[in-house]
């Protein structure tokens, strides 16, 4: 399984900065990137044509969407879709990351579509799952993992490639907090993660990658790598500027 190292750029870059950082990461990993490992990079609509343009080419550097609609085209004003994101050369695309089930008010059931959808269509589809503090707090860590993995891959079948299925969990509490979860929690959680994608899904389960997100950083990245059945992480913060990535995706 190739560990997959995620940049989440959220809603930060003009279109410049965007490319200078593509640049800039270009010449920092080329070459240097391990067989095993994919590095990804998921900026804002507005840069995927730009970066596109920079990474192509480079082994092992992808081009991600951070969202889309579940739907072939239509009157969905301000929503774009899965065709778009594959015609500027996006592989992956992030469904339900917790911004968006928590700001933009996306339910279990629609990401289940928009996962179902996006594969359908082509892409690899990273399912974004994780529980608030509150949840945890109240002891309702694997409910809410099962539910949002239930609900999530309700359309997903054994059949699924498991190089396009990916699933990050994201503790909301340790997003852009600084807080990232212990080595427990982490070990704990991706067991639990584990251990339904097999029940749903079968021995693909076994195949499917569980990336890490929360406050990873260049100096706690190796240490979280290393961990059982994480494959990989989700990187916010620590992905804006070129040198602090870089480290992480050669960590
Ligand atoms: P962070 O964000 O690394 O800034 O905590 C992670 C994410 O939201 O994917």
């Amino acid at each position: 399984m190739k560990k997959l190292m995620a940049a989440n750029w959220k809603m930060f870059k003009t279109h410049e900065e965007g490319v200078a950082t593509a640049h800039e990461l270009v010449q920092l990993v080329s070459g240097r990137l391990p067989d095993d490992r994919e590095m990804l990079v998921i900026p804002p609509f507005t840069l995927l044509h730009g970066v596109g343009q920079v990474l192509a080419g480079h082994k092992g550097m992808l081009l991600g969407g951070e969202n889309f609609y579940p739907a072939d085209q239509g009157a969905f004003t301000g929503e774009i879709c899965p065709d778009q994101l594959l015609d500027l050369g996006c592989t992956f695309a992030l469904a339900g990351h917790s911004e968006r089930r928590h700001i933009l008010g996306e339910t279990d059931d629609f990401v289940g579509r928009k996962v179902a959808f996006g594969l359908e269509k082509g892409l690899a589809v990273i399912l974004c799952i994780g529980e608030t503090i509150e949840e945890r707090r109240q002891g309702r860590v694997e409910e809410v993992l099962f539910r949002q993995l239930d609900k999530g891959l309700s359309g997903v079948t054994r059949a699924v490639d498991p190089d396009r299925m990916v699933v990050a969990y994201e503790p909301v509490w340790a997003i852009g907090t600084g807080e990232v979860a212990g080595p427990e929690e982490i070990i704990q959680a991706h067991g639990v993660v584990r251990s339904r994608l097999v029940n749903l899904l079968g021995e693909t389960g076994n195949n499917i990658r569980i990336l890490y997100g929360g406050s990873v950083k260049p100096d706690n990245c190796a240490s979280i790598l290393a961990l059982d059945n994480v494959d990989g992480v989700l990187v916010g913060g620590a992905s804006l500027k070129a040198e602090s990535f870089s480290r992480i995706v050669l960590a």
